[in-house]
């Protein structure tokens, strides 16, 4: 797993700007620092979870994002999201701490939680030693849901569907209670679900990134498959995570998995999701041109070419453009950006991220172009 995974994440540098036409229920109570809604644990909605027959709140808590933040502030975080009815938790072997953060935050509250992991299909050994490994570092008996990890095409269906008795001989001895896959790929969900081997399906889904939800989620849900959804800010690319969840209220039957920093982003995220208010034809109308502006060429910041082995900082280089969009230069020509645009010139044009990207991006080719607005940029701004 890449090592700068940690920097993927859908709140990364997102200022919250809560939008005054959220109602803010009256009664509050205090939990840390924060007011949260009153409302009792366990209250949230909950959906079924397809043939798992698993019942999780209308929003899960993903574990990525509190990678970046200390012990205290990810379990301030994940307590916040119990309180207010979130009883999903997914994280990942390849986050880092996340499994050691949630195992330590969900000490004495594990109860009725459902704790979902993942690794990447590997070896029978490997992926043994990976179930234990989780059942350490989350410090539980049992993971209510164990995915493949970063299905993206053939050889590694393959691989999970070879793994399968592994996994299922885990479920047998309790370590596991039932299996899942995350898919990257539109075109091979399909292929996925009709393979008819998993319970749940976690697909990148976004009102940017939708083709999904016209194409594989109904056949999803016709397999009886559990719908969890990746992404649901597009990687940060989605500014405005009101307009990213109320998305998902006309899709009651997938959860999306929201990251977060602070309590504060999860109370409003719940907000949302418990406001059950369909969007708007003014919203939806914003999502389209949202979707217009980006099509599908935009980096998700989900980190899996990461690391390049000539060091060179892709993320930032594929994204300033983006960032562009809603910064002034003055604000993108950073110290950081310098030195990632820097960076490129160590590249050698492998094009191993190429390989490794599961939006099938071109890379390279990306880099030049945002390389070239970065040398505009500065030019201006030299001349201003
Ligand atoms: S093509 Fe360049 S940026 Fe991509 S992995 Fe190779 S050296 Fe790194
Ligand atoms: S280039 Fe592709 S793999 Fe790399 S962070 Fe962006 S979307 Fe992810």
């Amino acid at each position: 797993m890449s090592d700068n995974i940690a920097s993927r994440h859908d709140f990364s540098q997102k200022v919250y700007r809560p939008r005054p036409r959220i109602l803010i229920r009256p009664m509050v109570l205090f939990v840390g620092e924060v007011e949260l809604k009153a409302q009792e644990s366990g209250m949230m909605k909950r959906v079924r979870l397809g043939k798992s027959e698993l019942m999780v709140s209308r929003v899960g808590f993903g574990g990525i994002s509190i990678t970046r933040v200390s012990y205290e502030e990810a379990e301030r975080c994940i307590h916040a999201a119990i309180d207010l009815g979130v009883n999903f938790i997914d994280t990942a072997t390849g986050y880092y701490d996340s499994e050691e953060k949630i195992g330590r935050a969900i000490k004495g509250r594990r109860d009725n939680l459902i704790i979902a992991t993942k690794a990447p299909p590997s070896t029978p050994a490997e992926m043994n030693e990976a179930i234990d490994k989780s059942l350490k570092r989350l410090q539980i008996e049992t993971i209510d849901l164990y995915q493949f990890h970063l299905v993206k095409d053939e050889e590694t269906l393959k691989k999970s569907l070879n793994l399968l008795p592994i996994l299922e001989k885990a479920r047998d001895q309790g370590k596991i209670q039932h299996i899942g896959v995350t898919v990257h790929g539109v075109d091979f969900i399909n292929q996925v679900i009709e393979t008819d081997a998993f319970e749940t399906v976690m697909i990148a889904l976004n009102f940017i990134v939708c083709e999904a939800a016209e194409t594989a989620l109904p056949n999803a849900l016709g397999h009886d498959l559990g719908v969890i959804a990746m992404k649901p800010m597009a990687g940060g690319h989605i500014e405005d995570p009101y307009l990213a969840f109320k998305y998902f209220i006309n899709l009651e039957n997938v959860v999306p998995i929201v990251g977060i920093e602070t309590p504060e982003q999860i109370k409003e995220v719940a907000q949302i999701l418990e406001d059950n208010i369909p969007p708007t034809s003014q919203e939806i109308e914003e999502m389209e041109t949202v979707r217009r502006e980006s099509g599908n060429r935009f980096c998700r910041r989900c980190g899996y070419c990461m690391p390049c082995e000539q060091g060179v900082r892709i993320i930032p280089a594929t994204i300033i453009k983006s960032l562009g969009k809603r910064l002034p230069p003055k604000k993108l020509i950073t110290e950081n950006m310098a030195a990632a645009m820097q960076s490129l010139e160590n590249c050698i044009q492998c094009r191993k991220c190429e390989d490794k990207c599961p939006y099938d991006l071109d890379v390279l080719e990306m880099l030049e172009e945002n390389k070239a607005y970065y040398d505009e940029l500065c030019e201006q701004l030299g001349s201003s």
